[in-house]
């Protein structure tokens, strides 16, 4: 048994609503890709749990292509 990321790997959709213009936001994927770019603006607290910490969650960015928001949602893997 594997813990794996649902959503990186199609298993769920997760709906994410803007806080500002409420529409549905774009899931980014995993924001390891994004670290290079977004890690200087990340919590301690974050970044150190995308460096392997906490294995168990997978950090999605979500985008709003409406009001340009972005949000950082942590999701959880589950056992596949
Ligand atoms: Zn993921
Ligand atoms: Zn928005």
């Amino acid at each position: 048994m594997e813990l794996v990321c649902p959503l990186c790997n199609g298993l769920t959709k997760y709906l994410c609503r803007c806080e500002k213009c409420e529409s549905v936001m774009v899931d980014k994927g995993p924001i390891t890709d994004f670290l290079d770019e977004y890690s200087p603006y990340l919590p301690i607290e974050l970044t150190s749990k995308v460096d392997g910490a906490s294995s168990n969650i997978c950090v999605h960015l979500f985008y709003c292509e409406k009001c340009r928001n972005d949000k950082r949602v942590k999701i959880e893997r589950i056992k596949f």
